[in-house]
C-alpha cells in the first residue's frame, strides 16, 4: 500500500493546481473561482524515489452554507485517510476565517501536517510572516504551483514525513 497524502485548504488557494503538478498530471480541474462541485480526487506521484497517492478535496457550490460544509466534510474524509496532511494557504491573500476552520479540523485528527504557503511566484516574494508563524505549525515551505516553484523542498519535506 502506498502512503497517502492529502491537500487540504479552503477554496481557492491552489490544492488542484499542486495536485496537478505533484502528479504530474492535468486531472484536477483548476478553476478561477469557487463555483465548481467535485469530489476527492486521487493521483499518484511516482516521480520520486517513494510514491505515494495524493488526494485532492474540493466541494465548491453556489451557495456558501453548502459550500462550507462540504468543504469541511471532503477534507475531513481526506484527513481520516491520510499518513500526511498537506494544509494549503494563499499566500497572497493571507489567512482567513476558513483556514482556521480547516487547521481545526487537522489538528483534531493529530495526523503530521505540513504548511505549504502557495503562491509565492516570485523568488522576491514573501508570505506575511509573523501571520502564519501564529499558527506554530513545525513544517513550513513556501511554493507556486502554478510556476512549479519550491517543489523539490516541498518533496524532500513529504519524503522525510512519510
Ligand atoms: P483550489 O480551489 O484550492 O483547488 O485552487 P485551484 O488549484 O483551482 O486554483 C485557484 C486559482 O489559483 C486558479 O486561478 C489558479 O490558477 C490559481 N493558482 C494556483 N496556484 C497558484 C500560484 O502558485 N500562483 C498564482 N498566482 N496563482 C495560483
Ligand atoms: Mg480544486
Amino acid at each position: 500500500m502506498l502512503p497517502v497524502v492529502a491537500l487540504v485548504g479552503r477554496p481557492n488557494v491552489g490544492k488542484s493546481t499542486l495536485f496537478n503538478v505533484l502528479t504530474s498530471s492535468r486531472d484536477a480541474l483548476v478553476a478561477d473561482r469557487p463555483g465548481v462541485t467535485r469530489d476527492r480526487q486521487y493521483g499518484v506521484c511516482r516521480n520520486v524515489d517513494r510514491p505515494y497517492v495524493v488526494v485532492d478535496t474540493g466541494g465548491l457550490t453556489d451557495s456558501r452554507d453548502f459550500l462550507a460544509r462540504a468543504t469541511v466534510k471532503q477534507a475531513v474524509s481526506a484527513i481520516d485517510e491520510a499518513q500526511l496532511v498537506l494544509f494549503i494557504v494563499d499566500a497572497k491573500e493571507g489567512l482567513l476565517v476558513d483556514d482556521h476552520d480547516v487547521l481545526q479540523q487537522i489538528r483534531r485528527s493529530g495526523k503530521p501536517c505540513i504548511l505549504v504557503l502557495n503562491k509565492i511566484d516570485a523568488s522576491t516574494e514573501a508570505a506575511a510572516g509573523a501571520e502564519f508563524a501564529a499558527l506554530g505549525m513545525s513544517a513550513v515551505l513556501a511554493v507556486s504551483a502554478a510556476h512549479k516553484r519550491g517543489i523539490d523542498a516541498l518533496q524532500a519535506e513529504i519524503r522525510s514525513r512519510l
